[in-house]
This record gives C-alpha cells, sequence and structure tokens, in this order.
C-alpha cells in the first residue's frame, strides 16, 4: 500500500467524485524542496521561512530571499509555492526581529503581531515576495494573524511596495491558527485570496496547551472534535474562498475524508507524507458540501 501510494505520487489525487484536491508540501529548505517534488508535491503549501534564515544574525535583503525562492520554485518545478511572511517569536525565534522577553511566549509577539512593529524588515520581505513573483509562481501568506485589522494593516505595506516596484499583484492569504479568527472567519470574506488552517497552533491556543510543553502539548488534540468544528467554521465562514490545512493533522490520513467533507480544498503536509495523503484523497467520496 505505501509502495502503491509511492508508484502513484505524481498523479493528482482526485476523490472518487471527481474533486481534484492539490497536496502541497510544507517545507523549510531547498533540500526540502527537492524532497517534496521527488515525493509528488503541487507545489509548496508552507514555506516556512523563518526556518530558512533561522541562524541570521541581519535580516537578509529582498534580492537575497528573492533568489532563494525561486530557486525552491524551480526545485518544483514551477509549481505555487506559498511564502509565509517571518513566524518569528515563541517557539521560532529570528535574530532580526524583535520579540520581548514575554512571560508567556506563545500568546506574546510572534509572526505578524511582531511584524506590525518592525514595519522595514516587514516590507522587505514582501519586496523579495513582489521579486520573486516575476520567475515564478508565488503567493503569500500572513501568520499568527487575529483580526482583520492585521490583515487590512499587512495589506497596506504590500500595496505600497507593489506600488514602489510596478509590480502586479500576488494572491494574499492568511494562516487560521488563532481561534477567533476561524469563529468569525466571515470577517475575511473580501479581504483574502485564500486562507491555510495551522492546526499545529489552533489546536494549542483551542486547548490552552503549550505545544512546546512536554507536559501539556500532548492535551491539545488536532483531531479534537473542537479544532475540527474550527477548521468547519473556516470553510463556512469564507465561501469561494479555497481553504487549505497546512498543521500536521494535513498529514493524518485518518482525517482525510472528515477534512475534505468540511470543505478543505487543498492540504500542505510534510513531503514523505504526500504519497499516502495523496493516495486517502482518492478513496474519498465527498459528496456536495453543506
Ligand atoms: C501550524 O501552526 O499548524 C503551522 C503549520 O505552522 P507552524 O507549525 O510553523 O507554527
Ligand atoms: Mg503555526
Amino acid at each position: 500500500t505505501a509502495q502503491r501510494a509511492l508508484a502513484r505520487a505524481h498523479e493528482d489525487a482526485v476523490t472518487t467524485d471527481g474533486v481534484r484536491v492539490p497536496v502541497l508540501a510544507n517545507v523549510s529548505t531547498l533540500a526540502d524542496a527537492r524532497e517534496s517534488e521527488r515525493f509528488g508535491a503541487d507545489g509548496v503549501g508552507l514555506l516556512r521561512s523563518e526556518i530558512l534564515y533561522s541562524s541570521r544574525v541581519d535580516a537578509p535583503s529582498a534580492e537575497e530571499q528573492a533568489a532563494a525562492y525561486v530557486e525552491i520554485a524551480r526545485a518544483l518545478g514551477g509549481r505555487p509555492v506559498t511564502i509565509r511572511t517571518w513566524d518569528a517569536g515563541a517557539d521560532k525565534p529570528l535574530a532580526f526581529v524583535p520579540t520581548g522577553t514575554p512571560d508567556n511566549p506563545a500568546m506574546a509577539l510572534r509572526g505578524i503581531r511582531a511584524m506590525r512593529l518592525a514595519e522595514d524588515v516587514f516590507a522587505e520581505q514582501l519586496r523579495a515576495v513582489l521579486l520573486a513573483a516575476r520567475d515564478a509562481d508565488v503567493r503569500v501568506m500572513f501568520p499568527m494573524v487575529s483580526s482583520a485589522d492585521d490583515v487590512t494593516w499587512a495589506r497596506g505595506v504590500l500595496d505600497a511596495v507593489q506600488r514602489e516596484l510596478g509590480a502586479g499583484p500576488v494572491p494574499v492569504g492568511i494562516m487560521v491558527e488563532v481561534p477567533v479568527v476561524a469563529l468569525r472567519a466571515g470577517d475575511f470574506a473580501g479581504i483574502v485570496d485564500f486562507a491555510s488552517v495551522g492546526t499545529n497552533d489552533l489546536a494549542q491556543y483551542a486547548g490552552a496547551a503549550d505545544r512546546t510543553d512536554p507536559d501539556v502539548g500532548g492535551l491539545a488534540r488536532q483531531d479534537d472534535p473542537a479544532v475540527l468544528e474550527l477548521i468547519r467554521l473556516t470553510c463556512a465562514g469564507l465561501p469561494g474562498v479555497d481553504v487549505a490545512v497546512c498543521g500536521d493533522l494535513a498529514g493524518d490520513t485518518t482525517q482525510t475524508a472528515t477534512l475534505l467533507r468540511l470543505g478543505v480544498a487543498e492540504l500542505s503536509a510534510s513531503p514523505t507524507r504526500i504519497p499516502e495523503v495523496k493516495q486517502a484523497v482518492r478513496g474519498v467520496h465527498r459528496g456536495e458540501l453543506a
């Protein structure tokens, strides 16, 4: 069975009722990108840019980043690459993004929240995304969004950089990781082109269990019915918007049918999980969405 999945890794994943489900990869390095191509990824659903540059003291220039993003896109044969902007803070510190010394790092400055206090660093990364878009199919995604205002702010910075470069638009998405966003997904209709549910963090916040704490991390299960309900609400609140799942839940083939029936349109998993996730999709009858 694992053998059969591997043999079909480069074929599209289509449900028994004819719904094609892109299965993309979560990658942090060029090596990951190459591996994901070998495992049949339909693109990159989550590029963890902060891991790519985790050893850097100073922020990489837009040109340097763009070259790296284009190289990753080429490794995927030109398939789409979803660049997550710096998700600095908590479990993913970055030397060039200040996040303070909070008592509760997961609840403190992280991702887009930290960017709002470091606009220059953020603008430089968006410049990189737009430069990369000249040579690759890229989209941009903001982590740790907790309000529509976060998106409005980020889009404002993106618009300014776009004008400065005379660049065209790129698809803009958010990660759904904070429960209030899932509960109020409709507030994001019209301001996002796509959304991707980060179930690693969504489970952590929904279950109030620090993912890095061995004593409680296991309490927050990603397949908990409450987490699945938050995914359902995300899909229901954003009709016409593609909702992906990119947390570890996307690689759990016991949940593939459930996710597709809730309205999830795309899955993004660790490279080695892709063949089996595609195979799981092929066994699902999704049916009409509610
Ligand atoms: C997530 O939170 O589910 C996610 C995909 O992002 P990360 O694991 O990098 O925080
Ligand atoms: Mg996350």
